[in-house]
């Protein structure tokens, strides 16, 4: 299980700033060059991760077709997949399905949990505040404008996931198939329809696509690491105790989803749709100000393996989701979107996402792309897998280009333009000395790069 903030937030002791004054020597500060780059002193010690350190090997059969690392690598090299950790950008045709999902899990409604927008901010309000409500200002997102699908692809993590489903499936064996969700669940229709974009679900067993809304660099963080049972709760409030909560409507999840004012997210909101495996399940109904703490204890008993909380029966808002043990969630999608409100044009703004993808602050290759560079000092080498070698490979070869074409190439442009200056002479019959010195000149400076080439050539 990782670790969100130390992932994220943690400062290397080698790269705190240093006081000069205070150690009494430059010898430890790293040294910025002419050409603006910091060179490291021996004192400066870099991380170096080497990425196949630990490899584990994967059923390619255990994994979603439609995952990159099963069609491209997987069914390659056989019955087992080397071990991945990797963010694939969804191409536009499955930020497609995943916009579907948005529009069909989409619901008018507002409750306390949804934050005032405006500056001071009014008291939580049972069912949502003035400024939230559909007619209000800015008023509730009339629509999600999807602007960047990111997909987990993690062998480490979908094997924890895995197990964790087949331990719950012996452990309720003698009652399967599970009762279900009445009515049923908001995602279902879509996620069936779309096999390319979700995977088929063990329903027997519960197991759903859920929503959970979140600041937009937690999102990428547990993308990276997966959830973190130690701060859990605290965004939805924790009324049915310390678990992970979940949304079927992409409204609800919102309501806990925030951006980075002032920072490079700034308007980007982050939600993560999950793959839960719920197993049995604690239903209970409840007023909005009452906690249900002890839920979690109902599930730690044995009893259940998750609980719903359904307010919509009795308050008509909605369903929530809650799981006790992070192996039981699998964070699949990283939705970034933005919000459209009334006064918006929502159609402009949805065809210019599909046109133009939102790009992250940091490439999402990397490990660390989750970090805000103006706050959390990073520093890490990694020596990349072999997959990413042959990639590399595959690049140097592919702009290869070798010495006696490059040699071609320069003779066949000094040709071109010796002939063509011929051309000026004999048609203009210019025989005035500074023609004369200029042709000199060119001449000398293509004898040169001739001599160049054949150099080349030769060494
Ligand atoms: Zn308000």
């Amino acid at each position: 299980m990782g670790c969100l903030q130390s992932s994220g937030g943690k400062e290397p002791e080698e790269l705190r700033p240093r006081d000069e004054e205070a150690e009494g020597s430059d010898e430890e500060i790293p040294r910025a060059t002419s050409s603006g780059y910091i060179v490291p002193t021996a004192v400066d010690e870099v991380e170096v991760v080497n990425e196949e350190h630990g490899a584990h090997e994967v059923p390619v059969e255990s994994l979603p077709a439609y995952w990159t690392n099963r069609r491209v690598h997987g069914e390659a090299s056989g019955k087992l997949c080397q071990h991945f950790d990797q963010m694939v950008c969804v191409s536009e045709a499955g930020r497609q399905a995943i916009r579907e999902l948005v529009r069909g899990t989409y619901r008018p409604l507002v409750t306390q949990d949804r934050p005032c927008p405006k500056e001071p901010a009014c008291p939580k309000t049972p069912a949502g505040c003035p400024c939230v409500k559909p007619d209000g200002t800015p008023g509730l997102p009339t629509e999600y404008v999807v602007r960047r699908v990111i997909r987990v692809e993690d062998s480490e993590m979908w094997t924890r996931y895995a197990q964790k489903r087949s331990q719950i499936r012996e452990r309720r064996a003698h009652r399967m198939p599970l009762r279900g969700l009445e009515p049923e669940l908001f995602t279902s229709q879509v996620v069936a329809t779309n096999p390319g974009s979700y995977d088929s679900l063990d329903t027997g067993l519960n197991e759903v696509y859920l929503w959970h809304g979140t600041h937009v660099r937690t999102g990428l963080a547990i993308a990276q690491h997966d959830f973190n049972l130690e701060f859990a709760g605290s965004g939805a409030g924790g009324m049915l105790g310390s678990g992970i909560y979940f949304a079927e409507s992409c409204t609800k999840a919102d309501e806990y989803a925030t951006d980075e004012p002032g920072g490079y997210y700034e308007g980007i909101f982050g939600m993560l749709l999950c793959r839960v495996t719920m197993g049995s399940m604690h239903s209970t109904w409840f007023y909005t100000t009452q906690r249900r703490a002890d839920a979690a204890e109902q599930v730690e008993s044995g009893k259940f393996d998750s609980t719903v909380g359904d307010r919509m029966k009795f308050h008509n808002t909605f369903r929530e989701f809650v799981v006790y043990d992070s192996d039981q969630v699998y964070p699949e999608y990283v939705v970034l979107y933005s919000r459209a409100y009334k006064a918006d044009d929502a159609a402009a703004l949805q065809l210019e996402a599909s046109r133009n993808p939102f790009h992250l602050q940091l490439p999402v290759y990397w490990n660390n792309f989750h970090a805000n560079p103006d706050s959390d000092v990073f520093r890490v080498q990694y020596k990349v897998r072999e997959q990413t070698r042959a990639l590399l490979q595959h690049l140097v070869t592919g702009s290869f280009l070798h010495p006696a074409a490059w040699f071609c190439y320069y003779l066949l442009y000094v040709v071109v333009v010796c002939l063509l200056l011929l051309l000026l002479f004999i048609v203009l019959k210019c025989c005035c000395c500074l023609c004369f010195i200029w042709f000199l000149l060119l001449f000398v400076f293509y004898l040169f790069i001739i001599l160049k080439c054949v150099v080349v050539c030769l060494c």
